[in-house]
């Protein structure tokens, strides 16, 4: 799922996630269609081929929020969807002619996007997070990055890792679930690369004879799979590759056991 204040580019990075490299071979793309304001949570599904194996990948595309001029409790409608997912596997989960495989529409990973003020968090940022931490695997990433200076970018990025540990946020991946240390050493150094830095575009270019995926400035192409020019490509291989089985297990064993045990509690009296 993606979530984060109205024009940083989420409904964009969307589309620069099915179009790169991971799923060349999706079919059903249509090219250049204009990017309209998001309005509704709307979900986009594609099958894409990871190392062989086909996988449908859905990404849930959220309107912006932080356009009202109170912004209180913004983050209600995105909890209550997350909810609602949780409420339909449970529903299943409980019914006695259950499915062998329950139809899984839960929120595996959310990226939160930040503005790429180069200041600090607002307090909506810090208060959306603090909120969908506790339901959701959480990652945060700097939206827009090519409007950043390389030290603007190193210096930001550590702003917002000490915020974040100062506000008690736990992002993904959580170091309370690091299973040992070879694992916690791999994180380690996840966590010390968040948040990352992302471009996102939908646009294609000629570099070398190759299409890339960019953004053409008077200055020249940003390439958005290139990572030397932002950290897309990590972020993707991060989620989709590397921990796609991890984000699911912590969702299933963390958030959903959290949820379920609430309501199963409840229903008790
Ligand atoms: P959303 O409201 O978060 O869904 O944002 P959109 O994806 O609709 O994008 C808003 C505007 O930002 C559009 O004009 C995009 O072309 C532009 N945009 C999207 N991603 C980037 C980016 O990585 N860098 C820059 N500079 N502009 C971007
Ligand atoms: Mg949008």
């Amino acid at each position: 799922m993606v979530v984060g204040q109205s024009g940083l580019g989420k409904s964009t990075l969307v589309n620069t996630l099915f179009k790169s490299q991971v799923s060349r071979r999706s079919t059903g793309w249509s090219r250049d269609e204009k990017i309209p304001k998001t309005v509704e949570i709307k979900s986009v599904s594609h099958v894409i081929e990871e190392g062989g194996v086909k996988m449908k990948l859905t990404v849930i595309d959220t309107p912006g929020f932080g356009d009202q001029i109170n912004n209180e409790n913004c983050w209600e409608p995105i909890s209550k969807y997350i909810n609602e997912q949780y409420e339909k596997f449970l529903k299943e989960e409980v019914n006695i002619a259950r499915k062998k495989r329950i139809p899984d529409t839960r929120i595996h990973c959310c990226l939160y996007f930040i503005s790429p003020t180069g200041h600090s968090l607002r307090q909506l940022d810090t208060e959306f997070m603090k909120h969908l931490s506790r339901v959701v695997n959480i990652i945060p990433i700097i939206a827009k990055s090519d409007t950043l200076t390389l030290d603007e970018k190193t210096e930001f990025k550590q702003r917002v890792r000490k915020e974040l540990e100062a506000c008690g946020i736990e992002c993904y991946p959580q170091k309370e679930f690091d299973e040992d240390m070879e694992d916690k050493s791999d994180n380690d150094k996840i966590r010390e690369a968040m948040p990352f830095a992302v471009v996102g575009s939908d646009k294609e270019y000629q570099a070398n004879g190759k299409r890339i995926l960019g953004r053409k400035t008077a200055w020249g192409v940003v390439e958005v799979e290139n990572p030397n020019h932002c950290e897309f490509s990590l972020l993707r291989d991060f989620m989709i590759r590397s921990h796609l089985q991890d984000l699911k297990e912590v969702t299933h064993n963390i958030h959903y056991e959290t949820y379920r045990a609430k309501r199963l509690n409840d229903n008790g009296g």
